[in-house]
Parts: structure tokens; C-alpha cells; sequence
């Protein structure tokens, strides 16, 4: 039998997994090698936008299956270019990129950015800002990108030309942005940084401001993506469209794949062979995505994400009443950030392991933030469960 000690036989150690091993999900609900049943509010880092074992994507998987699996892009297919249809008529975007992931959807942005300014500009339009606690991937950029220096530091010398900035402070960026600037990245509510939401007026100053400097605005919504924030793209509830937008994590329900969208005009600059790879339209992750797509952006999906996060929110406040764990809570939709409170800093991930033993898997967004990023369409009586069980593990701690 397959052990956790094989994990430290035979893996690269950049990872500390959780003794759990799971080995079979429905719902969201999943058991582990032992039977233990456990409450998934982690939905697999917001990917499992639908659950596990969801019986349309699983039809979606196995009937494309039986079909075709892969051509490459010497060849287009038909359920790549379904997918981008129907991304292109719900969103602002005309044209689409697929790839395998978010670090790839936001490399192929900012690649996009830094050529679309030389071809509309000049050699001199390279500068790219983004924010402190943003995360926009590991790739040498993207990584570079992300406004976590712990992550890219050891990887020098790193790309150039990369501004970071407050999040939320429109002076700051006003003083940075100039007509050098080909792009400015964020997520709309930060996700591993920390879950915290953009204020409506950043964004709209960074909008005016990406105007005025024929800059790019890039908004990764990797993980605020596909309905977790209660429409299709958290775009969409801001009065701000971006130039381009990337996606992944639920795109695909537990598929790989990830997306950058933009207009005609600027995907213009990836012209014949600038840019590529290998996997992207790869046909079951294409047929899984539009099924994803299809089922989440219908009104009882939101319907349910604004219901489950009321509930959320109560259950959190009700266990805040007797162990004042928590400050407030960040995030929209079934994005949520429990901010802990100054006595319990640092406890996060003590919270974590104590929340798997007492059957329920949360997430953490650094030391003093518990994220919960659970399926659209988790029922409330599992979200009632999993309360209860994060509860006995807040009082352990
Ligand atoms: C997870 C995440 C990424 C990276 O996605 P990968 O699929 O891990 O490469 C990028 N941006 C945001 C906002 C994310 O949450």
C-alpha cells in the first residue's frame, strides 16, 4: 500500500502534504485511504469549481474520451474552439489562448503586454507593475511578478523591469505608472496574498491611469474566476474591464487548463509563431471546461455561492462569539478569508492540521488567514457539518 513516508522516498521535498491521502471524492465530500470522511472547503486550492466526481463532467471527460484526446496546434478542434466561443460571448474578450495553467495564462499576458507595447510603442514601453502579496504563478516571470520576494529571491538573477506597489494605494501608482509602463497585473481580490479584495476606486484609478499611459491592465483571475465570486468573472461586479484577464484553477473542475482572453486588437501582437504550447486546446481539457462553464454561469449557481456565503459568514461569526479567533472576513462569494485576530497570529496552519483531523480541509493564505475556497454548489447542510468539525478544531487550538 501506498504510504505518506513514500512521499518523502520519492517526491522533490517542495512540498509538506498532509498525512491524509485521499482516494475517492463526491460532492464535496471526500474519504481518505482509511474511510474517513472529510468536508472539502478547499476545493482542491479553487479548483473543483463543481465538486468531485460531478456526473456531467464526467460524462463530458469520458464521452470526449471515446473521441479524441489530442492533436496539437499544427491542427485546431472543435472543443477548443466551442470553449473559446463561449468564453468570447460571456465575457469582454474577442480572442482567446489556451493553455495548462494559471503561471502559463499569466505568462503569455505579460509576454503579450511587453511585445504589444514594443510593436504600438517602443522599445522603451517594458516596465510592468504589480502589487505586494500579488501571486501570479512560479515561473521565473511570473514568480517574478508576484509581489512575494521570499518566493523568487533565491532564483536571481530574475527578470527585469518589475515595479512593485502597495495594493490599493492609488498614489503610489500614479506616481509609478508612466508612459513606459506597458502593463499593470492584479487579482481583483488576492488570493494566496492574504484574500484581500481590491477597493472599487483602485480599481477604477488603475483603469484611468492605464488609459493615460497606454498601458495594459491585466487582471488575473485565476482564482476569482468562474463564478467563485458570484458572476462569471469578478470583472464583471467591479464597473472595470480589463484589456486582458486570465483563468484557470475552476476553469476546468479539476482538469488542467487556463485561459488568457483579450481583445482582437491587442491579441494582434501574438502574431504566427510568437508564442505557443504544446497541451493548450488539448481536447479533454476543453470539453471538461465548457461543461464547467455551462453549469456554473446559471442563476442558481449564484444563487447558491451568495446563500452559502451568508452561511459561511454566520457559522464564522457565531464560533468568533466564543473563542475571538477572528477580526473580519475578506473576499466575495465563496472566496472567503477569515482574518485572525492579533492573539491568534501565526496559527493558521496550526488551524489547518487540526481542521483535517477533526474531518474537514480548509486552506490558509499565509499565517494569519484561513481561506475558504469550497465547491459553487456546496449544499448547506455539508457547509453546516463542516462548520461544526472546524469548530472542535479552533477549540483544540
Ligand atoms: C494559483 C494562482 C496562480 C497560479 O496558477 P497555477 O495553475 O498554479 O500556475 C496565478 N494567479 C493566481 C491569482 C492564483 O491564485
Amino acid at each position: 500500500m501506498i504510504k505518506r513516508e513514500d512521499f518523502d522516498q520519492v517526491m522533490v521535498p517542495n512540498y509538506a502534504p498532509s498525512h491524509v491521502i485521499p482516494v475517492k471524492g463526491q460532492g464535496s465530500l471526500l474519504w481518505d485511504q482509511t474511510g474517513k470522511e472529510y468536508v472539502d472547503f478547499g476545493g482542491g486550492i479553487a479548483v473543483n469549481s463543481l465538486g468531485h466526481a460531478h456526473p456531467s463532467l464526467q460524462k463530458a471527460l469520458a464521452d470526449q474520451a471515446q473521441q479524441l484526446w489530442h492533436v496539437s496546434n499544427l491542427y485546431t478542434n472543435e472543443a477548443a474552439l466551442k470553449l473559446a466561443k463561449l468564453l468570447t460571448a460571456k465575457t469582454f474578450a474577442d480572442r482567446v489562448f489556451f493553455c495548462n495553467s494559471g503561471a502559463e495564462a499569466n505568462e503569455a499576458a505579460l509576454k503579450l503586454a511587453r511585445k504589444y507595447g514594443r510593436d504600438q510603442y517602443n522599445e522603451k514601453k517594458t516596465q510592468i507593475i504589480a502589487f505586494e502579496n500579488g501571486f501570479h504563478g512560479r515561473t521565473l516571470f511570473t514568480v517574478s511578478v508576484g509581489g512575494q520576494p521570499k518566493y523568487s529571491k533565491d532564483f536571481a538573477p530574475l527578470p527585469t523591469d518589475i515595479t512593485h506597489l502597495p495594493f490599493n494605494n492609488i498614489k503610489t501608482l500614479e506616481d509609478a505608472i508612466s508612459d513606459e509602463t506597458c502593463a499593470v497585473i492584479l487579482e481583483p481580490i488576492q488570493g494566496e496574498g492574504g484574500v484581500n479584495n481590491a477597493d472599487p476606486e483602485f480599481l477604477k484609478a488603475a483603469r484611468k491611469l492605464c488609459d493615460k499611459h497606454g498601458a495594459l491592465l491585466i487582471f488575473d483571475e485565476v482564482q476569482t474566476g468562474v463564478g467563485r465570486t458570484g458572476t462569471l468573472y469578478a470583472y464583471q461586479q467591479s464597473g472595470v474591464t480589463p484589456d486582458i484577464l486570465t483563468s484557470a484553477k475552476g476553469l476546468g473542475g479539476g482538469f488542467p487548463i487556463g485561459a488568457m482572453l483579450t481583445t482582437s486588437a491587442i491579441a494582434a501582437s501574438l502574431s504566427v509563431g510568437t508564442h505557443g504550447t504544446t497541451y493548450g486546446g488539448n481536447l479533454l481539457a476543453c470539453a471538461v471546461a465548457s461543461t464547467v462553464i455551462e453549469i456554473v454561469d446559471q442563476p442558481a449557481t449564484y444563487a447558491n455561492v451568495a446563500a452559502r456565503r451568508q452561511q459561511m459568514e454566520q457559522s464564522l461569526q457565531q464560533i468568533n462569539e466564543k473563542y475571538k479567533c477572528f477580526t473580519n472576513f475578506t473576499g466575495k462569494g465563496l472566496l472567503l478569508g477569515a482574518q485572525l485576530a492579533e492573539s491568534w497570529h501565526g496559527k493558521a496552519s496550526e488551524i489547518w492540521k487540526a481542521a483535517v483531523n477533526e474531518g474537514v480541509m480548509i486552506l490558509v493564505a499565509g499565517p494569519n488567514v484561513l481561506r475558504f475556497a469550497p465547491a459553487l454548489n456546496i449544499p448547506e447542510h455539508i457547509v453546516s457539518k463542516g462548520m461544526e468539525s472546524l469548530e472542535r478544531a479552533i477549540e483544540s487550538v
